[in-house]
């Protein structure tokens, strides 16, 4: 796991697996819109947020859906977004109007991307040993439970942007987003500290942009690609990730070691915040970029 340092490779998977509550034990982690399960006597006090876009998905499924409407201003917008002078949300509110209003052609180039067959049994896995775990996605988010389903995942809270269709336009709404900051369309950070407020440990799980603000918040954090280069950028220690399945094996050893020694499990730091009204303000929809002289975290 991350300590102080930066980790290149996954922490092994040393330890034997933890023992499994009896499933008639196992209370509901799939908790109501907008709240986190609370965190129960005997349940391991960690909770697994994972990005959907190059995380579960492979490919990022926004960006070719993106690339596919948007043509030749694709690579503006995305030049603009990831040096932080827009804020995804703005960039949605505009791209939305370009899809079609007839989804099929969409969702059929969503539904052709790769994911990682891994994913369902490290869900499985963590919803055994009693962690919640959600899909956070900054994206379009109307082609992700489907997703999910057919990958065969369990049941778990996808927290997302909502786009549909009504065959003459698309339309989005950001029932996830930040109440009093409008940078995200969906703002990660929120439920990152949702679970902590309730005693968890944090684990993020990302590859890139969207997840820059909610990685500096969590407390583990599993980083590849462009996260990689965030979180060195930033000083924040990470483990480089290739698979779920070797998530998998991480997770049964981090949680037999708490099993054996509670205190073995980092526990949640409260962090300056770095992002959001509370440092720059209400109702921001953009972030502080080079125009403001202010540096991007
Ligand atoms: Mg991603």
């Amino acid at each position: 796991m991350p300590s102080d340092r930066q980790h290149e490779t996954p922490a092994p998977a040393t330890a034997p697996a933890a023992a499994h509550a009896p499933a008639s034990a196992v209370p509901p982690l799939v908790a109501a819109r907008g709240t986190v399960p609370p965190l129960l006597p005997g349940q391991p006090p960690l909770a697994i947020l994972v990005d959907y876009d190059g995380t579960i998905a492979t490919t990022d499924v926004t960006d070719a859906i993106l690339r596919r409407v948007l043509g030749e201003r694709y690579a503006q917008d995305d030049a603009a977004y990831s040096s932080g002078e827009v804020g995804s949300r703005t960039l949605f509110s505009s791209q939305v109007r370009l899809l079609p209003g007839d989804p099929a052609p969409v969702i059929t180039l969503a539904d052709a991307q790769p994911h990682d067959p891994t994913f369902a049994a490290f869900v499985s896995r963590a919803l055994e040993l009693q962690i919640p775990v959600e899909v956070v996605s900054d994206g379009f988010g109307f082609y992700i439970e489907p997703a999910l389903r057919r990958l065969g995942v369990p049941s778990i809270p996808v927290i997302s942007a909502e786009t549909t269709f009504d065959g003459m336009c698309a339309e989005m709404a950001f029932p996830n987003g930040h109440p009093d900051c409008l940078v995200c369309g969906t703002c990660k950070r929120q439920r990152v500290l949702a679970h902590q407020a309730v005693g968890r440990t944090v684990v993020f799980i990302g590859d890139g942009e969207s997840d820059r603000y909610a990685a500096a918040y969590s407390d583990l954090i599993f980083a590849k690609r462009d996260l990689i280069r965030l979180c060195r950028s930033a000083g924040r220690p990470f483990t480089r990730w290739h698979d779920f399945g070797e998530l998998k094996a991480w997770l049964d050893a981090i949680v037999a070691a708490w099993r054996s020694n509670p205190a073995s499990l980092p526990r949640h730091v409260v962090r300056p915040f770095i992002c959001g009204p509370e440092l720059w303000g209400p109702g921001r929809t953009d972030p502080p970029g080079r125009n403001d002289g202010a540096a991007i975290p």
